[in-house]
């Protein structure tokens, strides 16, 4: 099957969302509203046991690689040949290693074309955050100061231990009231509190996960001009744009490169219509 007729094939199979923590409300309506693929998400499916961000089991393999096996144990579970998942990660960012930043990718299978397509958002808005404090009291102010009650809250006795974690925390009450438990024994002087990274319990990740669908969408729309098979996407990005000042390459970006994994069919075209790097981004006019 190619190209329109995979559009097509899409609009009649139901699609395995490998995913919990309330994702689907967000990846659900922009995939059938944009692409016509019906969702359905997969009962009794643990997608926890893939790794989390509370650190009490740790992650597989990179995040590539971790949205791919959720969304093949979704198709295992279900029996569906049509699977999204995905997949968020906390880090420096790499072109600014002192800024923290969130990526999200969102990954779609289909196994039936051999099809795999990827959507990304990175941004530094959301932020993991942690700290330790002393009493009850200060644990509501902190946790406020993040967001809380809309902003989850995670308590445990130290950043390291994996005993006694605290989360589904809501209430300002019900924070004190665990506050004063971790902190009750006469040997505890500290505890640690931090963000809920879990999607439904981080509004501004949500954001960035809808954000990564919208750019898978946009990546399933995109066909490669020779075989139309959905995914032509960016692999690649070319420096060298010419500075308009004194006409040397400066590291400012002059093409990408879309390919195609199907066919291998690759094309190199210039970013926008920006034909020279202002003299501010050329390392020769401005060192
Ligand atoms: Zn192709
Ligand atoms: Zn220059």
């Amino acid at each position: 099957m190619e190209g329109l007729d995979i559009f097509n094939d899409w609009k009649h199979r139901d699609c395995a969302i490998a995913t919990m923590h309330g994702k689907e409300t967000i990846i659900s309506p922009l995939l059938k509203q944009e692409l016509g693929i019906n969702s359905v998400v997969p009962q009794n499916f643990n997608t926890d046991s893939f790794g989390t961000f509370t650190r009490d089991i740790r992650r597989i393999g990179n995040q590539l690689e971790a949205a791919r096996k959720k969304a093949q144990a979704a198709l295992d579970h279900t029996g569906l040949d049509l699977a999204i998942a995905s997949e968020g990660s906390f880090g420096a960012h790499p072109d600014l290693p002192f800024v923290s930043s969130n990526l999200e990718l969102v990954l779609f299978l289909d196994t039936k074309n051999t099809i795999e397509i990827v959507g990304h958002y990175r941004t530094s808005a959301v932020r993991a955050r942690g700290q330790k404090i002393y009493t009850p009291e200060e644990a509501v102010l902190v946790a406020e100061s993040w967001g809380f009650p809309d902003q989850g809250i995670i308590l445990r006795t130290s950043e390291k231990s994996s005993r006694n974690i605290y989360k589904d925390i809501t209430s300002k009450e019900d924070l004190k009231e665990r506050a004063k438990k971790l902190l009750s024994p006469w040997y505890v002087r500290s505890i640690f509190i931090e963000t809920d990274m879990r999607a439904h319990r981080c509004p501004a990740r949500m954001e960035s996960i809808r954000n990564a669908t919208l750019d898978l969408i946009q990546n399933c729309k995109s066909v490669c001009p020779k075989c139309i098979t959905p995914g032509f996407v960016i692999t690649e990005t070319i420096q060298g744009l010419p500075c308009g000042e004194c006409g040397l390459e400066t590291d400012t970006i002059k093409e990408v490169v879309r390919s195609c994994k199907k066919c291998l069919y690759k094309e190199s075209n210039p970013i926008g219509d920006k034909v020279a790097a202002k003299p501010e981004e050329c390392q020769w006019c401005n060192p």
